[in-house]
């Protein structure tokens, strides 16, 4: 077995330059890199030694360190809204271990199907901080799209204004250990009893996330109390792959309901 080459940097300068070359990779956590296959990698770049571990939080924006673990960001954003949609989806993720070593830069490069990180930073229109081949600020939705804009690049951190939105999150598991089989993230603006914006992104679809545009037209300037579920729940029609679910129609029909519940949820609250 070919021996992997573990480099340790310490500024950010020398990660950039380790991230540019071939067959050499980030570890963050690990947790996603210990289920997958390594032939083929030359080194890893063990990243804990930079500072990227710090969540800043200011009146108009928040900054996240890409080393940041979900239970640092749960911890640090309770201090001053714990409600905040990433804490929502955050903490019923995985287990405590994993949420102490799961990384927020790991997370957004792998974005496994059953991410509870994307489709909150997604809906935040949330902007990735690259350095390496590709260096700036790119939107965290050209970065999932755009193979290019990974490749030989490092997250340092992800940042998203900070606006008063009315949130919630919802993940559907078979049991409480669960991976989920898909979840939503709901960001809703409500004036003068109206839904004023929203939006809706649902993750572990077979396009990995799907944007509930249409339920979102039905919502925007609809008042609070002529929103019905089960209108929502048949303007809900997505894709979901049959390998990791069997019956994708029972999830398509299952999203929509939960949808709508949580949406009504919501607005009475
Ligand atoms: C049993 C189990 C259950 C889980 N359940 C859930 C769950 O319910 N919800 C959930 O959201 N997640 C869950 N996860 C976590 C998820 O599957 C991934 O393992 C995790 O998001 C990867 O993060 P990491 O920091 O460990 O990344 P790593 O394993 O370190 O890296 C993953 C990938 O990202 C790259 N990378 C790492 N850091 C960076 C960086 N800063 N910049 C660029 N590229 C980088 C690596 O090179 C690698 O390709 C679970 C994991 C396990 C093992």
């Amino acid at each position: 077995m070919k021996e992997l080459n573990w480099n340790y940097p310490k500024t950010l300068a020398d990660a950039e330059k380790l991230v540019r070359q071939e067959n050499v990779l980030p570890h963050g956590g690990g947790t996603g890199l210990l289920l997958r296959n390594l032939t083929g990698v030359d080194g890893l770049i063990e990243l804990s030694q930079l500072a990227l571990r710090s969540v800043n939080v200011t009146e108009n924006e928040v900054e996240i360190g890409s080393l940041c673990t979900y239970a640092d960001v749960i911890s640090e954003l309770k201090k001053t809204d714990p409600e905040h949609i990433l804490a929502q989806c955050l903490r019923h993720s995985a287990n405590t271990p994993l949420r102490n070593r799961i990384t927020i830069g790991g997370s957004i490069a792998m974005f496994p199907p059953w991410s509870d990180l994307m489709g909150a930073l997604i809906a935040l229109d949330a902007k990735v901080t690259l350095i390496g081949e590709n260096s700036g600020d790119f939107p965290v939705e050209d970065y999932v799209k755009d193979s290019n804009l990974c490749k030989n690049s490092l997250i340092t951190a992800v940042k998203f204004h900070n606006s008063g939105w009315r949130s919630a999150h919802y993940r559907e598991i078979r049991t409480k250990s669960d991976m989920p089989v898909f979840n939503h993230t709901v960001l809703l603006k409500v004036e003068a009893d109206k839904i004023s914006e929203s939006r809706i992104i649902v993750v572990g679809t077979a396009s990995k996330f799907t944007r509930l545009t249409a339920v979102e037209d039905y919502l925007n300037s609809r008042k609070i109390d002529e929103i019905k579920p089960a209108e929502i729940e048949k303007l809900v029609n997505l894709k979901f792959a049959g390998s990791r679910i069997d019956d994708p129609d029972y999830s398509n029909i299952k999203a929509g309901i939960e949808l709508g519940r949580m949406i009504v949820q919501m607005v009475r609250t």
